[in-house]
């Protein structure tokens, strides 16, 4: 899922060439993506967009006007391409936007499955939107941190991942941000220190920051990513394979030598079904 440098990548993409020209047809949209129906898309039609605003891991498009907020989550799957007019694009996007002079923004997403969503709201209702999210993860510092992770007992990578209390972070940023900070993604908010806290607000920094130079320079998954997905590959600092154990509903990734003392992480599922 793209997390917080892919999204804010796209966003500088996509800022200048959204707003240029005016919309001419808003539409037509795959009845799962499009969330709203009130105001209807046409009332697009004739609006300019003042660029593209992001939020965590959504990204916001306002009119001019200030009337009307185009609100797109891509969750897993979807991507969102700018075509300059007359650039071949897919057959049917699950959503689009056509500008003044032929220029399109689509929406796609892989698979049968659509998950990714679109709304057209106004103003306030993107605040009441976006009103659960923390604050976000790029910047959030130490202090901030400290306040966060005082706050309820759970394990560093799930606390990490959850959009109410930082928001930009998903299940690869958080391998990297770990991994980077040498703290273990089993360990116990609770037991971390002062100075891991400064270790991991400097992680989260450093990491997001990595991601998003390379995701602007066009950087792949691959070249992108240092722990997440690299199973058995060695570890970039101490050359140690590279584990993975499965928690929740996905995979972490991490180093054992810089992580966790050595400790092979256990499946907490299976093992709490064996007790
Ligand atoms: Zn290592």
């Amino acid at each position: 899922m793209p997390e917080l440098p892919e999204m804010e990548a796209w966003r500088r993409a996509l800022d200048d060439p959204v707003s240029a020209f005016p919309i001419v047809k808003a539409g037509p949209a795959h009845i799962a993506t499009l969330k709203t129906f009130d105001p209807p898309l046409s009332s697009l039609e004739g609006k300019q967009l003042a660029g593209a605003k992001r939020r965590a891991k959504r990204l916001f498009f306002p009119t001019t006007d200030g009337e009307l907020v185009l609100l797109v989550h891509l969750m897993t799957a979807g991507r969102l391409k700018y075509l300059e007019a007359g650039e071949k694009g897919p057959k049917t996007p699950a959503f689009q936007l056509v500008f003044e002079g032929g220029a399109r923004l689509v929406l796609t997403e892989a698979g049968a499955k659509k998950r990714a969503g679109v709304w057209l709201l106004n103003p306030e209702e993107v605040e009441q939107e976006l009103a659960h999210l923390g604050p976000e993860a790029l910047g959030i510092g130490a202090e901030r941190l400290a306040k966060i992770r005082a706050a309820e007992s759970r394990r560093l990578h799930s606390m990490l991942r959850d959009q109410r209390v930082i928001a930009g972070i998903g299940r690869a940023w958080a391998n990297e941000i770990l991994h980077h900070a040498k703290l273990s993604p089993y360990e116990l908010t609770r037991d971390v220190t002062a100075e891991q806290v400064e270790a991991l607000a400097d992680a989260i920094d450093a990491e997001l920051t990595r991601g998003l130079e390379l995701r602007e320079q066009g950087a792949d998954d691959k070249r992108t990513y240092r722990v997440h997905r690299k199973l058995g590959e060695p570890c970039y600092v101490c050359g140690t394979p590279i584990a993975q154990v499965d928690f929740e509903e996905h995979t972490i990734f991490y180093c054992p030598e810089c992580q966790t003392g050595g400790r092979i992480l256990k499946d907490r599922r299976l093992s709490r079904l064996l007790r």
